[in-house]
């Protein structure tokens, strides 16, 4: 580990903390390594009873996002808006999914108008096959959380089943629909294989070594990702919290043109997904 910092942003675009657990230890591991930049994004409580769990959730997310900034002096994005397996969460508290969901989505609206969160994020459909009213429902709330981040001027960051060139299309063609800027519609855990694919559709990568390196000699850049869930059962899930600011180590001491690549992934991309508040300082 170097002495100072490898570049002057290290962000990363999609971090969950639970505010329950031990999240500043999480959060010291990436500092440790000069992370300086997260994109909180809320994480669901099935814990929770539905009668107000989306607001539960939200005053969550903007508290530990508040914390962090006043003791750990970081910028934060702040993602809210209903996961998609909520819908079954929903389903089986007896609830209507879509009328709930849609009321998370407004709600969140609201946070954001009010400054206290930035965009919507991790909003989409599941990761597996379900049946097509599950899809049917998941598609209109993109289609919702599309339209009002496209009137708060904002993102929307992207849950879905592993896109390829196909869907990754149609997610494009449901954006045209709305009439929102594709450069403010995130596909959160992307593939590899997509990264050229609507090009200017900006992507979040896993911030695995092997993905970082297979990056890197497509030329066709993300944002890096540890999708880190600070869950007490699984304590570096998906990766560890300090995955994304040492693959930034990584990647100065194995490339050369480590600046070019850290001012695509750290700054490019981020500032035109995330909007002119990125990393104001
Ligand atoms: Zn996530």
């Amino acid at each position: 580990m170097g002495e100072r910092a490898p570049w002057n942003i290290i962000f990363d675009s999609h971090f969950h903390l639970s505010g329950k657990n031990t999240w500043e230890d999480a959060l010291r591991r990436f500092l440790r390594y000069f992370g300086n930049a997260i994109n909180l994004v809320n994480l669901p409580d099935y814990s929770l009873e539905p009668d107000n769990y989306y607001e539960e959730i939200y005053l969550r997310t903007v508290k530990v996002a508040n914390l962090i900034r006043e003791a750990f002096k970081i910028h934060v994005e702040v993602s809210i808006g209903p996961y998609p397996l909520d819908f079954f969460y929903f389903q089986e508290s007896g609830k209507n999914p879509r009328y709930e969901m849609f009321k998370g989505l407004h709600l969140a609206a609201k946070y954001i108008s009010d400054g206290k969160a930035s965009g919507f994020g991790e909003v989409g459909r599941p990761h597996f096959q379900v049946d097509p009213m599950v899809m049917e429902i998941s598609n209109d709330v993109i289609t919702e959380s599309m339209m009002l981040a496209k009137d708060l001027d904002t993102y929307v960051m992207l849950h879905t089943e592993d896109l390829n060139t196909d869907s990754i299309r149609e997610i494009e063609g449901l954006a045209r629909k709305v009439g929102i800027n594709i450069e403010r519609v995130i596909k959160h855990h992307a593939k590899i294989e997509i990264l050229g694919d609507v090009p200017r559709m900006p992507k979040t990568l896993l911030a695995t070594r092997n993905n970082v390196k297979l990056m890197i000699e497509s030329g066709r850049y993300a944002m890096l990702e540890s999708d880190y869930a600070n869950d007490p059962m699984n304590p570096d899930k998906l990766i560890p919290p300090e995955s994304v600011p040492k693959r930034a180590i990584m990647i100065r001491q194995n490339f050369e043109n480590y600046e070019n690549i850290f001012q695509k992934i750290f700054q490019d991309i981020p500032y035109s997904a995330f909007g002119d508040d990125f990393f104001k300082v």
